[in-house]
């Protein structure tokens, strides 16, 4: 039956190739056994898998240097709890609809769970563990007690007017309500999921429970936000992808720095400003990319390429640096080849995992930095950990105290990640992850069996 062969482990050519492809480069048996495992439970989950391999690639030599932290990976590499409902509502026309929610809560052995919520089309169970996986070691970064977790669902808002968008998250959240709490799970936003929502969210979770509490973080900041945790996500030529908020502050800060910005990218093309993008363009692309469409845009010295992402365009000229800030995967082999042609120096990942594995090896080859989105935006997440302490204390801080303490939580997670990059004699990206991981593992294994 059909069912049945999809839970064994595959047996077509193509499942077999995943699984080599999983276990390639892993020359310890006690670890291949480990992700022999992970597969037969998950073999579908394409991004899951991805993730898994992405880490274990990273913090092998941790492994065999310290045998016990295999016993804390093989925990780590299942989530607690994985939670998948029904939001059923009703749209403009009438009609009854039906999504499917989730959140897994992956890890709690830092703290309670905490990590973002994505509302886009393509949201299926693979693409919420590898998220949810990578905040495990994201969140342990920034050193706040934080678990990881992430949630969300197959609902499009672009395609929505508010009142469903309202309906929508209001359903959502009369699930979820249950699950989360300021002491358990803390969400927030992500792809789709901005400032809108997460109102909708909060308004429902707190009608529901009549809690006033902390517990979805990205809040408005006259109702409970913090400063900051809007733009915290975020002379030289750099293209950047994306139109969502990260995208968006990320351009800003890169025109405050006077650098000239090319590009920026919705899902069906890119915009391209030979001599830079404007704060006026900036402005109304960030408006187009909620709306999604950057190909509306006019403004003059930008044209619109159609089906095209931003480092394969083929007059971009050079470039110092990359800023992939739309989703996961979107810079490839050959993306990150013609980067490598355009002269760039440093790959600073804005989304979560963007950049393939292929990708990652033709920048490593040709010198080119590259900084994980664990390291490079954990700042989102890190004023996450900083607006739940301020509603703790029922007291919000200036804008200027939690830049000071980003700005500390920042420059640990730089030394942390270039420490563990020098020990283990490595790239920047392993740097990341080993150090996050020792972090998790240690806790994992003080905790026993839980
Ligand atoms: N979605 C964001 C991330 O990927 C934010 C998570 C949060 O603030 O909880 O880190």
């Amino acid at each position: 039956m059909h069912v049945a062969a999809s839970q064994s482990q595959g047996s077509g050519k193509e499942d077999d190739e995943r699984l080599q492809e999983l276990l390639s480069g892993i020359d310890d048996g006690e670890l291949q056994a480990i992700l022999r495992d992970v597969y037969r439970r998950d073999y579908e989950q394409e991004e899951f898998l991805q993730a898994v391999k992405g880490i274990t690639v990273s913090i092998m030599p941790v492994l065999q240097k310290f045998p016990q932290y295999k016993t804390a990976y093989r925990l780590l590499l299942e989530p607690e709890r994985q939670i998948l409902f029904r939001v059923p509502w009703v749209d403009d026309a009438g009609r009854w609809r039906c999504n499917r929610g989730y959140r897994v809560q992956f890890s709690s052995a830092l703290g309670p769970y905490k990590g973002g919520l994505r509302f886009h089309p393509s949201v299926n169970l693979s693409i919420v563990k590898f998220l949810g996986f990578e905040q495990i070691f994201k969140n342990a970064l920034t050193t706040l007690p934080m678990g990881g977790a992430k949630g969300g669902a197959d609902f499009d808002p672009k395609a929505c007017s508010d009142r469903e968008i309202m309906a929508f998250c209001q359903s959502f959240m009369t699930e979820l309500y249950r699950h989360i709490g300021a002491d358990t799970d803390i969400p927030a936003g992500d792809i789709g999921v901005g400032p809108r929502e997460v109102g909708f969210l909060y308004g429902q979770y707190k009608r529901i429970t009549r809690d006033r509490g902390g517990t979805l973080t990205g809040k408005g900041h006259t109702w409970g936000g913090s400063e900051i945790r809007p733009e915290a996500t975020g002379g030289k030529r750099c293209v950047v992808s994306g139109a969502g908020n990260v995208a968006q502050f990320c351009v800003e800060m890169l025109l405050e720095k006077e650098a000239i910005v090319l590009t920026m990218s919705d899902s069906q093309g890119t915009i391209f400003a030979k001599e830079g993008l404007s704060r006026k363009t900036l402005k109304k692309a960030g408006r187009r990319g909620l709306g999604g469409q950057l190909s509306e845009l006019e403004e003059e010295g930008v044209e619109y390429r159609e089906g095209s992402k931003p480092w394969t365009l083929d007059d971009l000229g050079e470039v110092f640096a990359a800023f992939p800030c739309a989703t996961q995967n979107e810079l490839d082999g050959e993306g990150a080849r013609a980067l490598v042609k355009a002269g760039v120096k440093l790959v600073m990942e804005g989304a979560n995992m963007p950049t393939t594995a292929e990708a990652a090896d033709a920048l490593h080859k040709a010198d080119a930095k590259l900084v994980t989105g664990k390291a490079a935006n954990a700042g989102g997440v890190a004023v996450s950990g900083l607006e739940m302490a301020q509603n703790r204390g029922l007291i919000p801080w200036s804008r200027q105290q939690v830049l000071d303490k980003l700005e500390g939580i920042m420059e640990s997670i730089y030394e942390e990640t270039t420490s563990a990059a020098k020990e283990y004699d490595t790239t920047l990206v392993d740097g990341a992850n080993i150090a996050s991981f020792i972090r998790v593992a240690e806790a994992v294994l003080e905790q026993g069996t839980v």
